[in-house]
């Protein structure tokens, strides 16, 4: 039996339908990032999963217990289920470890003590304790309110685009850190986030969500090879239209740069990023632009280039 299950939500505001019969059956301790753009569903589903709105229709199953949305619960919201968000406020006149405390009052003291030692340790918060949350950087902060919300040892962590305010270095350092502790806890996670290089950071079990429904559900690599629409395949990277054979595209990085052959074009453009140099190509034929990796940095603004692909990456895409 899994551990998560959620069955056909569905979740309408007004007349606008902001999640469709979502479905998804997840393990215990399994991590899983769901990716979709602004306006996708995203939070609407996470706070249904945690208890804190209401869905539509559909059921949300935590191992044998049915999960109660906040209408029908005294208090809403689950120990057992946490989320944390970009916007989630610690307070600002307690420190580090009163933060974290905080939700552990009503334990026993000296468990107590212990949990919060444990969490500013496998946080490395240790040096920061008695600070207050102004006095910490954000990527600090983001860490306080996760040590929170695991005080309690929550089975399922929801995250929602936490990272969203630190800066690049700082995120994937946290995602990395993130990922071994809550390996390690046990912990059943989804991450949601429009940024997918972030959600390949933490797991490679992806699920595409967009206009409220589950276009593609996989791992990474997988997505990128096989993807179903546009819309992911795009995801991973821009994808050039071949001239002459219908629905079919190829990604920069699997296009090959040659001195003869059969594609012609003209480079118009060269940009210096860190693994390679992003050319546009020009089309000789239908004036279409392409664009393509040159990762030794060996061409330059109005050189002729010859495009070769294999068979075997082109992308079938219809919609
Ligand atoms: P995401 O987190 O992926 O950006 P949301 O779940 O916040 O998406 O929103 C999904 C859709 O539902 C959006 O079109 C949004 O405008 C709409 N929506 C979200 N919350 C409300 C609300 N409280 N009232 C009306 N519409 C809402
Ligand atoms: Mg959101």
């Amino acid at each position: 039996m899994p551990y998560l299950s959620i069955r056909k939500v569905s979740k309408s505001y007004d007349s606008h339908v902001a999640l469709q019969e979502f479905s998804l059956e997840l393990e215990r301790g399994s991590f899983l990032a769901i990716v979709g753009e602004s306006g996708s569903g995203k939070s609407t589903l996470l706070r249904i999963l945690a208890g804190l709105a209401v869905q539509t229709t559909g059921e949300v199953w935590l191992g044998d217990r049915l999960i109660e949305n906040p209408a029908k619960k005294l208090v809403p919201g689950y120990d057992e289920i946490k989320l944390i968000h970009q916007d989630y406020q610690l307070f600002p006149n307690s420190t580090v470890l009163e933060n974290i405390s905080r939700p552990l009052l009503n334990f026993d003291p000296s468990y107590r003590k212990q949990r919060v030692k444990r969490l500013l340790d496998q946080l490395g918060l240790d040096a920061y304790s008695e600070r207050f949350p102004r006095q910490l950087s954000g990527g600090q902060q983001q860490k306080v309110a996760i040590a929170q919300a695991l005080a309690v040892e929550p089975e399922v962590l929801l995250l929602d685009e936490p990272f969203s305010h630190l800066d690049r270095i700082q995120k994937h350092k946290l995602i990395f850190e993130l990922k071994e502790l809550l390996h390690e806890m046990g912990t059943t996670v989804i991450f949601v986030t429009h940024e997918l290089d972030d959600a390949l950071r933490l797991t490679d079990s992806i699920l595409i969500l967009q206009k409220g429904k589950v276009v593609q559900k996989g791992n990474s690599r997988d997505l990128c090879e096989h993807p179903k629409t546009r819309y992911v395949a795009r995801l991973f990277s821009p994808i050039n239209l071949i001239p002459d054979r219908f629905d079919s595209y190829i990604r920069p990085a699997d296009v090959r740069l040659r001195t003869k052959g059969e594609i012609l074009g003209r480079v118009v453009d060269q940009r210096y990023l860190v693994h390679y140099n992003s050319l546009l190509v020009q089309l000789k034929n239908g004036g279409q632009v392409w664009e393509v990796d040159d990762p030794f940095r060996k061409y330059q603004v109005g050189d002729r280039v010859y495009l070769h692909f294999d068979d075997e990456k082109v992308l079938v895409l219809k919609s």
